[in-house]
């Protein structure tokens, strides 16, 4: 049996410029309802933060919401989704709490939030931390520079280790990598936010 876990999903506020932006988010939003997974994301009901969450919820799925206070007019719409949520101080707050309440990562295309909370999880990883798999989805070549970036961290001799994300091109494929990751060591039973999840 494949445990349920709390994903956290950083994906973009904005729509991007293309359809099959918001069309992977849905598909992602979706596939956690249906697998049982909890979603932890940012709290926004716009861009493909919203199409996730929308979807999540359409399919009955759980769902923590967290956002700082300052950030609530700006990304909460009036049709967000049914969902756990939790107001924090401030952005680092709001990292903190994703991250100690998710068991693994998937990252849809976003912009500098969605990049800045992708290299939070992969700093933690490249020190040692037990943070959980980190899975990018592909759309349109969107994480090759990002790619390219780390590459060149390596090469350079700044960084020792490429291999701490994994690119994927669809929701499926991310869910099942997550679940394959986290299979060994992750209890049945869902974590809470307040028990952080330490597998991979
Ligand atoms: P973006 O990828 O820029 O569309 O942003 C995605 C989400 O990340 C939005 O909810 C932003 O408010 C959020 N965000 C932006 N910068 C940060 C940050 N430094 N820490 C935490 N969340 C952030």
């Amino acid at each position: 049996m494949t445990a349920k876990l709390s994903v956290g999903v950083f994906c973009g506020a904005s729509t991007g410029n293309s359809p099959r932006y918001l069309d992977v988010g849905g598909d992602l939003g979706r596939l956690l309802a249906e697998r049982g997974h909890r979603l932890v994301y940012g709290a926004g009901g716009v861009g493909v933060m919203g199409a996730v969450a929308r979807s999540t919820a359409a399919g009955g799925g759980h769902i923590l919401g967290v956002i700082p206070e300052f950030l609530r007019a700006r990304e909460m719409t009036d049709d967000l989704p049914s969902q756990e949520l939790v107001l924090t101080g401030d952005l680092f707050d709001r990292k903190r709490m994703m991250i100690g309440g998710a068991d693994a990562f998937i990252a849809l295309p976003g912009g500098y939030g969605t990049v800045d909370e992708v290299v939070e999880v992969l700093s933690m990883a490249a020190l040692g931390l037990d943070v959980g798999p980190l899975v990018l989805i592909d759309v349109a070549g969107d994480w090759d520079p990002f790619l390219d970036m780390v590459d060149g961290l390596a090469r350079r001799g700044f960084a020792r280790r490429t291999d701490l994300c994994h690119v994927v091109g669809g929701a499926a494929e991310a869910l099942d990598l997550v679940e394959a990751l986290t299979v060994a060591v992750v209890p049945q039973a869902r974590r809470s936010e307040s028990e952080p999840a330490r597998a991979h």
